[in-house]
């Protein structure tokens, strides 16, 4: 039973709306569209998993699985791509979207990836980030006053193409690296060493609670970050269907794309979402004036009637609130 589902991080909306409305001679550009790449291909692996996450085998006890759970530690956080709760046990599920050849070396604490045409990149040792996981994990239940429970670890490649090489304690890999597709096997054989009896109900559910209730997901905002001002953001409503982006005009009540031809009764919408993502969610007529491009505030108003956007303050200090349109993202 999935207790915690995967969504997108906040960031992750930031990143994407950062690609659509920032201008590309920004100092910075490269640098994040980098970083989303790196993100989505992460978020691209863990769904991939979720096919194999779903052939896990019928256990007499019900298990439970909580995907990115973000839980505090001393005063830090760590987060755990996907953790399982069986009957007796805990599994942590390091998920990586390497591709190329990967050259594990857990004696040394490193993997070295290798990708054809590009210089060797050493990265961080998994199967050493998935002890520590299960290690805070075990640390968190002690600071909640829980049991003590055994915790399972394995780094899960999901990358299809991704090729496994042995440094070193090739045992140690065994053990704990595999491709998606085995996960069922791999389950089926731990589960086999945790026969032990299952622990109460009761301690179950409140693991749950307290898993869920200390979930803090992460807040750090990219735009700062990258140094965005608002002035980088380009305004308008984009074609949904051109890149690189076209402005599209208000035409007898319609969006339409001069380019294309494409009309849209609400290609507005993704407008303001993006104003709401990278500059604020709360904004004047005299801002949606500017960011929308249309001069008529009798239109602006029904466009946002549509959106079940409201308003606080009187005619002079009204303000917008586009909070209603992140709630979905
Ligand atoms: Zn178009």
């Amino acid at each position: 039973m999935i207790k915690k589902a995967r969504s997108v991080p906040l960031r992750v909306h930031k990143l994407r709306a950062m690609k659509r409305r920032v201008r590309p001679d920004h100092e910075n550009y490269q640098d994040f569209l980098s970083e989303l790449g790196r993100k989505e291909a992460g978020i691209y692996g863990e769904q991939s998993l979720d096919y194999y996450i779903k052939l896990l085998p019928e256990t007499d006890h019900p298990f439970y699985i909580f995907h990115g759970l973000r839980l505090p530690f001393r005063d830090t956080f760590f987060q755990i791509d996907t953790l399982i709760l069986f009957s007796s046990f805990f599994l942590t599920l390091e998920v990586k979207y390497n591709k190329g050849t990967l050259y594990f070396d857990p004696k040394n604490y490193q993997l070295i990836q290798e990708v054809e045409g590009s210089p060797h990149k050493g990265l961080p040792d998994p199967i050493l980030q998935a002890s520590n996981q299960c290690f805070k994990l075990q640390l968190w239940l002690r600071a909640k006053q829980l049991p003590e429970i055994p915790c399972e670890k394995l780094v899960v490649l999901t990358h299809p193409k991704a090729i496994i090489k042995v440094l070193s304690s090739p045992s140690e890999v065994e053990r704990y690296v595999i491709k998606s597709p085995a996960l069922t096997i791999k389950v089926k054989a731990i589960l086999e060493r945790h026969s032990s009896q299952p622990l109460d109900k009761k301690i179950i559910k409140k693991i749950i609670r307290s898993l869920l209730k200390d979930d803090t997901p992460a807040t750090s905002s990219p735009i700062p970050q990258y140094a965005i001002l608002p002035s980088d953001i380009m305004t308008g409503v984009f074609c949904p269907n051109c890149d690189p982006y076209i402005v599209m005009r208000r035409i007898h009540g319609k969006w339409e794309c001069s380019n294309c031809g494409e009309k849209s009764e609400d290609a507005h919408r993704a407008a303001l979402e993006d104003y709401a993502l990278l500059i604020s969610p709360f904004l004047t007529m005299r801002e949606l004036k500017r960011f929308l491009r249309i001069e008529n505030r009798v239109t602006i108003i029904r466009l946002l009637n549509h959106l079940n956007v409201e308003f606080v303050g009187g005619n002079k200090s009204r303000t917008y609130n586009l909070t209603p349109l992140l709630t979905k993202t």
